[in-house]
């Protein structure tokens, strides 16, 4: 996997809605380059060391080989943080290369995703890569239970370069003597777990991340028979498979897997800014009543011949709008975008996406104020919030508010809880700092709760 640009080309078309709104059609592909023979996500070198390394662990820690167990069968090697609300996070950027020659490559379905000397399946964030990574929202997990035959940690994990940076990665043994290679992960995200240490399946490993040869946040998962590296396996199955005759998965997956993989509602589109930047996803939850606003899917695998059908629906289910995207070509993943008038009825509302016959669904307010019972009468939805976007500090302020106690929740978009404050409000003014400067960068939600109800605000955090 390689490059992970973010340059998006404009694409437009006309869309249609029941109600005659007409609005352009923006977006285009998430671009990526893959790697080469010249740039492997793991170089020669780097094979060499991490077979000498793996013996001598064996032979320092003692760990027993145990030869005779029943073949190690495989769960998928990632797993979102609970909460994470998206459908999906990932495509397959490239399969092992099946093909002998330094001429040409080929993956397990005689397809063409991979490149030349590839030896593992590189599992791609999408969308929004490095802000998944920032946010620790993607878990490498253990494949299969086994022991922790080796682990590096500590270097640069925001690579966007095809270099022969060091990888920060874990690579396990399992009982049958198979080894599962973990890499490109996060710096300092890895298991505190040491090399002996025995993992079950599912056991956290680390988080995704850009480290060694690699240009965006990707997994590069990669199977040995044994403890050498000329043992390589391509746990997929399939008609160009030369490496081994049956699936090291529990559950082999679809060689694609067309689907929206995250869907999305706010007053501007995404910010996707080249790789190492964080992307801005740009979600919110709250909307003003009749207020133009963006709606973003994202697909993978997308498809020509398949159509996304977008809803919005009414808060009795009834339609608002509807209208379709028409897939016209093969991408691995794509993001398209429409400005929308929303509704004038205070509600909740649904942003409904069906894709390859799966539908997503996100709910959204018009006007939260009412909807949570504020009355108007009162004036915390007038408190100030500045600046936002910041850079950490926020300045709260507000005046002709009613005296009483306040709460301040902000929430991650995992809706994770991470900071909690209070003031007491006793001569109807108010003015408070809170600072962001400890969190990541991306986008938070600050509610402020009274007795009379409450308000929920968007705050982007970024540098
Ligand atoms: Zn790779």
């Amino acid at each position: 996997m390689k490059n992970i640009l973010l340059l998006s080309f404009m694409f437009c078309a006309f869309a249609f809605s029941s109600f005659a709104q007409t609005s352009m059609e923006y977006g285009g592909e998430y671009v990526y380059s893959t790697n080469d023979a010249a740039h492997p996500c793991i170089t020669n070198e780097q094979y060499k060391a991490i077979e000498k390394k793996c013996a001598e662990a064996l032979k320092l820690y003692g760990i027993p080989m145990q030869k005779k167990a029943a073949r190690t069968h495989f769960y998928w090697p990632l797993k979102p943080v609970s909460g994470f609300k998206d459908s999906s996070y990932y495509y397959i950027g490239n399969y092992v290369d099946q093909d002998t020659t330094d001429t040409s490559f080929k993956d397990y379905n005689c397809g063409r995703t991979t490149y030349d000397g590839h030896r593992g399946t590189d599992i791609v964030m999408q969308p929004f890569p490095f802000y998944k990574m920032d946010n620790n929202q993607i878990h490498i997990v253990a494949a299969a239970a086994g022991i922790i035959i080796q682990k590096s940690d500590g270097y640069f994990d925001k690579n966007c370069a095809s270099n022969n940076n060091t990888a920060n990665y874990v690579i396990l043994m399992h009982p049958d003597s198979s080894f599962s290679l973990y890499w490109h992960m996060k710096r300092n995200s890895l298991t505190s777990k040491k090399v002996g240490d025995a993992v079950a399946v599912g056991d956290f490993l680390g988080i995704v991340g850009s480290s060694g040869a690699s240009s965006g946040p990707h997994l590069h998962f990669e199977v040995w028979k044994n403890i050498n590296k000329s043992s390589l396996q391509d746990p997929y199955a399939g008609t160009c498979n030369k490496l081994n005759d049956s699936t090291w998965w529990v559950n082999q997956k679809a060689y694609t897997e067309p689907a929206i993989i995250a869907a999305d509602m706010d007053t501007a589109p995404p910010i996707l800014p080249a790789c190492p930047n964080t992307e801005t996803p740009n979600e919110d939850s709250c909307f003003t009543p009749g207020i133009k606003g963006v709606v973003t899917i994202f697909i993978r695998n997308e498809t020509a011949g398949i159509s996304a059908i977008v809803k919005i629906l009414n808060p009795d289910g009834t339609t608002y709008l509807t209208w379709t995207h028409k897939s016209i070509k093969y991408y691995n993943c794509t993001y398209w975008y429409w400005y929308k008038t929303l509704p004038t009825t205070p509600g909740v509302y649904t942003l409904e996406v069906t894709y390859n016959g799966k539908t997503v669904d996100k709910k959204f307010t018009v006007d939260c104020g009412a909807v949570s019972g504020i009355q108007s009468a009162t004036n915390e939805s007038q408190i100030q919030i500045s600046p936002n976007p910041t850079n950490g500090i926020l300045n709260l302020s507000g005046s002709d508010l009613h005296n009483g106690n306040y709460n301040f929740t902000i929430q991650n978009v995992l809706g994770q809880i991470v900071l909690q404050d209070h003031s007491l409000i006793q001569n109807n003014n108010f003015q408070k700092i809170i600072s962001l400067s400890n969190f990541p960068n991306g986008v938070y939600l600050l509610t402020i709760e009274t007795g009379n109800g409450k308000i929920i605000r968007k705050i982007v955090k970024q540098d």
